[in-house]
């Protein structure tokens, strides 16, 4: 497949600050304005506590859905740009930020170079990414390994997801 192809592509957003669900929404809308590039469906928001450091606030996330004819790396550029435009600064590991865009599938390709792991290597261990993805795409699996991500979500040893 060529990269003037258009792919289905799923990112995560979370945030937890400046009013988190303002800027997810933020981005969401921000998302769906790219060049070559529709939103096709969002999550709900999700509300969870923060993994890594535990003095921060609740995150809020949310997966979208996109439909793209921009390569992974162009993506991944936009991403960055959303993020810097929205004020995130660098931080401590894991720590909080104003938002944070991952590409997390990419069609069903695999990608390993410097800067993008496709599928982003966290997806199977967060309930705040997979609850969500899920919410969109019940029957997907893990391009890699051909797992489905419901049965990946069964067999999480430890839960971020808060009730809201
Ligand atoms: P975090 O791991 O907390 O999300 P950052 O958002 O600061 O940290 O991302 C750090 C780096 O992760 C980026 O510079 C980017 O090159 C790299 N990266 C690798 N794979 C991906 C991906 N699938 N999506 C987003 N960033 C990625
Ligand atoms: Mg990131």
């Amino acid at each position: 497949m060529s990269r003037t192809d258009e792919h289905t592509v799923y990112v995560g957003l979370g945030s937890n600050l400046h009013r988190p669900a303002h800027q997810v929404r933020q981005a969401l809308t921000a998302l769906g304005q790219l060049e070559q590039t529709r939103l096709n469906a969002s999550s709900q928001l999700y509300a969870s506590r923060p993994q890594g450091p535990q003095d921060q606030p609740d995150f809020v996330n949310a997966v979208a859905c996109l439909s793209t004819r921009l390569s992974p790396e162009a993506l991944l550029s936009a991403l960055q740009n959303l993020e810097r435009q929205q004020g995130k600064v660098k931080n401590r590991h894991w720590g909080e930020r104003v938002i944070d865009l991952d590409l997390l599938l990419y069609s069903d390709w695999l990608i390993d170079t410097r800067a993008l792991t496709v599928p982003h290597p966290q997806i199977q261990q967060r309930d705040f990414v997979l609850v969500p993805l899920l919410e969109l795409a019940p029957e997907l699996r893990c391009p890699r390994t051909g797992e489905p991500y419901q049965k990946m979500l069964a067999k999480l040893p430890e839960h971020f997801l808060t009730p809201s």
